[in-house]
């Protein structure tokens, strides 16, 4: 099968050395392999800049959706009340979470290409006295626009709210100081900018607000307090672990930390996003999201205009040459995608863009 790398915001292209992790089946309950577990959680904690016993981390089975799941029907009780800031796809899941789960929930809407306003969040928390959490998601994928959660975390501690922060796409490729903002529950996944593969979510939570948790989950594989409760006596998961997948993680954490951890790897996306952005213009095709607030990990671009354009042709066109590319997914306008995370480098990004040029010329 021909190969190619993935331009996606995840699963993403993966080293070869994190891949033959998984040719090793281990057992669930041999130390060995709780001890890696253990390992993983004291890693995820000091990627986040925070220590126990203020923080702990939670691995959840399934991809980051579930990890969502798990915390907004865990955490958000039947008195409680949740205010959703969403401004793509994966703040309107938030919605669905919620509305299948039952809970009591505001949803404020800004448009896909901008960021929520933490003055908004304000007024509205001020209107609304009986919110009691306040979610978003940090790296709005939908769009590859970077949201601003310290503003808005300034806002939601400053009024004693619980702050739910999905960094799916840009935990560990963008800095995040987790303590220092305040925030309470921070969820991302195996597959993302930590370059593992698909099959867990992990949360960073407040211990203090995943104690109070305890009884209120609505799920039973989902509750994030019963499976923190087992993972934190000796790292034996409830439930089948992924074992493959957990190998690779690890194998993935300790590449981060050769690469030079979170500093170097969130430089390399954004030089990586940074000459996709320059290269891509100079072909006469533009970015969706202004420059202030584009994030590093995926770009949304227009359709180029005085083309004939098909995304499908252009699509094939790129597999057929070593790279895959995402279709668009904001609703009001005609866009494809480009992720840069992943085992991706400078190379790649100018033979994507080679490769880019020579589909228009041939098309015109
Ligand atoms: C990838 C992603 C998710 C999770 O999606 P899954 O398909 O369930 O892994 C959630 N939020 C954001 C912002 C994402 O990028």
């Amino acid at each position: 099968m021909p190969n190619y790398k993935l331009l996606t915001p995840g699963p993403l292209t993966t080293t070869d050395t994190v891949k033959k992790e998984m040719l090793f089946d281990h057992c669930t309950w041999d130390d060995d392999y709780k001890k890696i577990t253990l390992e993983i959680r004291d890693k995820l904690l000091k990627l986040a800049h925070v220590e126990e016993p203020e923080y702990t981390v939670v691995l959840m089975q399934g991809s980051g959706t579930f990890g969502v799941e798990s915390v907004l029907t865990s955490v958000i009780g039947g008195e409680d009340v949740l205010l959703i800031a969403a401004n793509g796809a994966y703040g309107d899941r938030m919605e669905e979470i919620a509305k299948h789960a039952g809970l009591s929930y505001f949803i404020y809407h800004e448009e896909y290409s901008k960021v929520p306003s933490a003055q908004k969040i304000g007024e509205i928390l001020k209107e609304h006295p009986e919110i009691t959490h306040v979610s978003m998601v940090h790296s709005e994928t939908t769009s590859g626009i970077l949201n601003d959660i310290a503003s808005v975390a300034k806002v939601v501690k400053g009024a004693g709210k619980t702050f739910i922060v999905d960094a799916m796409s840009s935990f560990g490729g963008v800095d995040i100081p987790v303590g220092e903002l305040g925030i309470d529950f921070i969820i991302s996944s195996a597959n993302k900018c930590i370059q593992g593969v698909p099959g867990f979510s992990f949360i960073i939570c407040r211990k203090d607000k995943l104690l109070e948790s305890r009884g209120k989950a609505r799920s039973l594989s989902l509750d994030l307090y019963d499976q923190w409760k087992t993972m934190d006596k000796d790292g034996k998961w409830r439930f089948t672990s992924p074992t493959h997948v957990v190998l690779a993680f690890a194998q993935a954490l300790r590449e981060m930390e050769a690469e030079g951890g979170i500093p170097a790897r969130s430089r390399r996306y954004r030089e990586n996003n940074r000459l996709l952005i320059s290269k891509m213009e100079e072909l006469g095709i533009r970015p969706y999201i202004g420059r202030e607030h584009q994030g590093p990990i995926i770009t949304t671009f227009y359709y180029p205009e005085h083309h004939n354009f098909s995304f499908q042709d252009m699509y094939q066109y790129i597999k057929d040459r070593g790279y895959a590319i995402y279709p668009g997914k904001v609703t009001d306008a005609d866009t494809f995608r480009i992720g840069n995370i992943g085992e991706i480098y400078k190379e790649d990004i100018e033979k994507l863009c080679e490769i880019i040029k020579q589909f228009l010329e041939e098309e015109n």
